[in-house]
């Protein structure tokens, strides 16, 4: 098969890395998470005291942004974001970073130089890249670009099981807020907002299994391209 961009956007926590990570595998693709790249930024500017009690600072997070480099390394079959060469992939799961990251997104300085260096992350194809905004902005032209959803209350379910692993004081219901916040602004905001383009296959995971979907995926792909 030639190698094509496979576009997936969608809510959060709606299994869009879960889907990305497990098609890429199968079809042996590079797979890169953009929502990592948005958490690493917020990640640094909160080092660098960019970031105060819902108080962020634009014109110093583009600036810091200039200066960061992303580079994703596969490790144990997990694509892992090393930002200036230090592996942040658990600092950035934290919940500090799920509360801030959607208002860091919405500065365009950001998103102009994200969006670049995911252009260049895909130039050779054979990339499953998973975001906001990847079959919108990033590849309008990618050859297959899905859209994955699920019920607020099944999303909420699924990351709390996840979290709750790790961090035994994490409520379902601060889960929940978070999803419903993140939603909003990601869907809202005036640069690049979450959309499903016309061209893009909506997939409601809520009763699917990964395996429903990459056969799903699979198939589709066979018989269309
Ligand atoms: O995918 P994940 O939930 O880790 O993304 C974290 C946040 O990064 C999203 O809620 C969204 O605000 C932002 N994001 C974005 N554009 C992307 C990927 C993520 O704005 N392509």
């Amino acid at each position: 098969m030639k190698k094509i961009i496979i576009a997936i956007d969608g809510d959060s926590s709606s299994g869009k890395s879960t889907l990305a990570k497990a098609l890429a595998k199968e079809i042996s693709y590079k797979h890169i998470n953009t929502g990592s790249m948005y958490r690493a930024v917020t990640f640094a500017a909160l080092k660098e005291g960019l970031i105060s009690v819902n108080k962020i600072n634009p014109k110093k997070i583009i600036e810091l942004t200039e200066k960061l480099n992303f580079d994703f390394k596969l490790i144990n079959n997990h694509s892992n974001l090393f930002l200036n060469g230090v592996n942040i992939e658990k600092e950035i799961r934290l919940n500090q970073i799920s509360d801030l990251v959607s208002q860091v997104s919405t500065i365009f300085g950001v998103r102009k130089k994200i969006v670049e260096i995911q252009r260049q992350m895909g130039l050779d194809k054979g990339v499953v890249m998973e975001g906001r905004d990847i079959g919108s902005v990033v590849f309008p032209c990618a050859e297959l670009k899905l859209f994955i959803t699920a019920d607020i209350s099944i999303r909420a379910d699924r990351r709390y099981n996840e979290l709750k692993i790790n961090n035994q004081s994490i409520t379902r219901k601060a889960v929940l807020e978070n999803l419903q916040k993140r939603d909003f602004i990601d869907r809202n905001r005036k640069h690049s907002p979450l959309i499903k383009v016309k061209d893009a296959i909506l997939i409601d995971n809520s009763k699917l299994t990964i395996d429903d979907q990459i056969l799903f995926i699979i198939n589709y792909l066979k018989k269309n391209l």
